[in-house]
């Protein structure tokens, strides 16, 4: 999977298009999935141009799983979720869909299923609402 200067994510890191904020330092970005497998679906990404985990330099690596780490800390905090399930995709043979690497964050309840991927859009004000509890949880 080659780079594509022009995927979602790498307009998001270029402030062309909008994203739900939740954490960011010189290295990464963390915002809300805009359709979310579950409730607190949260994606981290190097702000390193890197289509898959094998394209990234090791450094700009350490520093986006510490920063997964985190933030998952905040998520499991706010959404009281018992499980989290920290996935990420190399290539569209593997499920990935935008081609910048990215570490999605994804609640999980006991008996819950999770939604499809990038299927259903959620509301954008329960996502910021949602946003701001895990900004405020960050340690
Ligand atoms: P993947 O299939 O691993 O590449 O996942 C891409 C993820 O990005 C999916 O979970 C989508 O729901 C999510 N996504 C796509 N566009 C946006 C966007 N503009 N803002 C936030 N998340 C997005």
């Amino acid at each position: 999977m080659s780079y594509d200067n022009n995927n979602v994510f790498a307009k998001i890191l270029r402030g062309e298009l909008p994203c739900i904020r939740v954490y960011e330092d010189e290295q990464t970005l963390a915002f809300m999935d805009i359709m979310p497998q579950s409730e607190g679906h949260t994606l981290v990404v190097p702000k390193e141009a890197a289509a898959t985990l094998l394209d990234i330099s090791p450094a700009m690596l350490a520093a986006t799983i510490q920063v997964t780490q985190r933030v998952a800390k905040a998520v499991k905090q706010v959404t009281g979720a018992p499980g989290l399930l920290i996935a990420q995709f190399n290539g569209a043979e593997a499920g990935q869909t935008v081609p910048h690497l990215h570490f999605h964050i994804i609640p999980r309840r006991g008996g819950e299923s999770l939604r499809h991927h990038a299927s259903e859009t959620a509301d954008m004000a329960q996502l910021q609402a949602l946003a701001e509890k895990i900004k405020a949880a960050l340690i």
